[in-house]
C-alpha cells in the first residue's frame, strides 16, 4: 500500500517542523529515514528501511537506522508496534487506527473504525492503570495468502 506524495510531503514538512520545535537537529539522513517511513502503510521493520536507505546511503549502518527510528519514537513522532512476537515495525501512521496482521507473511495494513476507536475502557478490571491509548489488532490470514493456499 503506497501512501499518496502529497500526504508524504505534508508528513515530512510536518517532521521538519517538529524536529525544530523539539530541537533534534534535521539533517538529511534523518529525513531520509522519516520520508521511507512515511512513504509505505506497511509497517517496515527497521531492516526493511535499512535496505531501502542504503541504496543512496550507502555508508550508513542499520545501527544508525535503529537509532534514529528510537528517537524518532521517543519524541512522538512515529510509533512502534510488536506484532506477533516479531522484530519491531514502525509506523508513520499517528492517526488512531488500527492493524489488520496476517499471521502468514506478516503484513500489516491499516484499518480505521470509528465503534473500535470509541471503546469503552473497562476501568474497573485494570486495578488503576491508566490508559494513554490503544490499538486493535486483528490477526488473519490476507488475501494473497488465502489465494496461495487454495
Ligand atoms: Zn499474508
Ligand atoms: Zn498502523
Amino acid at each position: 500500500m503506497k501512501v499518496g506524495e502529497n500526504v508524504v510531503e505534508h508528513r515530512v514538512q510536518n517532521f521538519i517542523m517538529q524536529c525544530r520545535e523539539l530541537g533534534i537537529k534535521v539533517t538529511p539522513q534523518r529525513i531520509a529515514i522519516y520520508r521511507e517511513l512515511s512513504s509505505t502503510g506497511e509497517h517496515p521493520s527497521a531492516e526493511l528501511i535499512y535496505k531501502k536507505i542504503k541504496k543512496y546511503y550507502p555508508n550508513i549502518s542499520l545501527t544508525t537506522i535503529y537509532r534514529t527510528l528510537e528517537t524518532f519514537e521517543k519524541l512522538g513522532i512515529i510509533s512502534v508496534a510488536n506484532i506477533l512476537h516479531d522484530a519491531a515495525r514502525y509506523d508513520a501512521n499517528l492517526n488512531p487506527h488500527h492493524h489488520l496482521v496476517c499471521v502468514v507473511c506478516k503484513k500489516v495494513a491499516d484499518f480505521y473504525d470509528d465503534s473500535l476507536s470509541n471503546l469503552t475502557v473497562p476501568e474497573k478490571s485494570l486495578d488503576n492503570y491508566k490508559v494513554l491509548g490503544y490499538t486493535v489488532q486483528l490477526n488473519g490470514i490476507c488475501k494473497e495468502c488465502q489465494r496461495k493456499k487454495s
